[in-house]
């Protein structure tokens, strides 16, 4: 029988003892860590995401606010919002909620945000030291509680064959590098990739981050593998809509280790590593030793 991986309640575990945390940096290190959203337009989705963190942050104790913007605002009005962000010495994570309107260039906006502030670890200097391999950095919170899933089924990774589909900056180039620093001898497979099914076929470990229910089949699956389903698909059915992943959840369940399902997998570990995230980074701010403080005892 497969482990069917529980991320809520995992990353509400998560949640309980990093609000201990965040209890002792206010107490004996005086720093009340602090998170500001921003979001641009009335994307519908978007907003859900951002009201979820906000709320998120408000129970585990961290200040959060969302300062929203309307689609028409300028690049340079973002810009020179968030460098004033960057200012603020109360303000530890700034996190702009992606995708910004078309006019407006990503790549630049979250250049602009500070490294050190850059909660959802997309700046190119966090980038370059997850590639590294570097100690105190800002890891983008989907990857790294995806990592965090698959280690609690087995601890030690070295060695294994893990296979990651998908490219993207967000998912799965980090998630690569992560496994890669776990020792694992990592795949990547993308839009052109061919025989999917014969990567997959070796694989002790598959992360799906590829947006298309149900892809990933019974078939291609190693009897015994962790699967991780990153996916997050709204597909209407009988005439409802559900939100399914990008694996065949009750196919690929009868021959794994372990599986996460969608929702209730990686979703919350997401949310719960931009809260994790924004207490390191409030750490590497004031001083704290960001990987010893929160590391231990999580
Ligand atoms: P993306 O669209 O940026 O990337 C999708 C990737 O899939 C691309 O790199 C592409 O090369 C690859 N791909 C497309 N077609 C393919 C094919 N036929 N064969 C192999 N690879 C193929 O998406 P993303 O931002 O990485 O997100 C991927 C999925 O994960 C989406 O469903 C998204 O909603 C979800 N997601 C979930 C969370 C979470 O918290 N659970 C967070 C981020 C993204």
């Amino acid at each position: 029988m497969a482990i069917i991986i529980d991320g809520k309640k995992i990353a509400n575990d998560l949640c309980k003892k990093l609000s201990q945390k965040i209890n002792i940096l206010k107490v004996e290190h005086n720093i009340f860590p602090c998170l500001k959203v921003i979001l641009v337009g009335s994307n519908p989705a978007s907003q859900v995401y951002v009201r979820n963190k906000q709320k998120k942050a408000e129970s585990v104790g961290i200040n959060s606010e969302t300062v929203v913007f309307s689609d028409n605002l300028s690049e340079d009005e973002l810009i020179e919002k968030i460098s004033e962000l960057n200012k603020e010495r109360f303000v530890h994570g700034i996190l702009v909620q992606l995708p910004l309107p078309n006019h407006i260039s990503a790549s630049r906006v979250i250049n602009t945000v500070s490294v050190e502030k850059d909660v959802d670890g997309f700046h190119d200097e966090n980038v370059g030291r997850l590639v590294k391999g570097e100690r105190n950095c800002l890891i983008p919170c989907t990857p790294k509680g995806s990592l965090d899933l698959i280690k609690l089924v087995e601890s030690n990774l070295s060695g294994k064959n893990a296979v990651v589909i998908g490219r993207s900056n967000i998912v799965g180039k980090p998630m690569f590098h992560l496994l890669l620093q776990e020792n694992c001898t990592v795949t990547i497979l993308h839009s052109q990739s061919k025989d999917l099914a014969e990567y997959c076929s070796k694989a002790d470990i598959v992360v799906a981050a590829v947006g298309k229910p149900n892809f990933v089949q019974k078939n291609w699956i190693k009897e015994g593998a962790i699967v991780i389903d990153v996916g997050i698909n709204s597909v209407n059915i009988g005439g409802k809509p559900k939100l399914v992943g990008d694996v065949d959840f009750d196919g690929v369940k009868e021959k794994v280790k372990a599986i996460t399902p969608v929702p209730g997998g990686v979703g919350p570990m997401t949310i719960a590593f931009l809260m994790i995230n924004t207490v390191i980074a409030a750490c590497l701010q004031g001083k704290v030793d960001a990987y010893d403080f929160v590391s231990s005892g999580l």
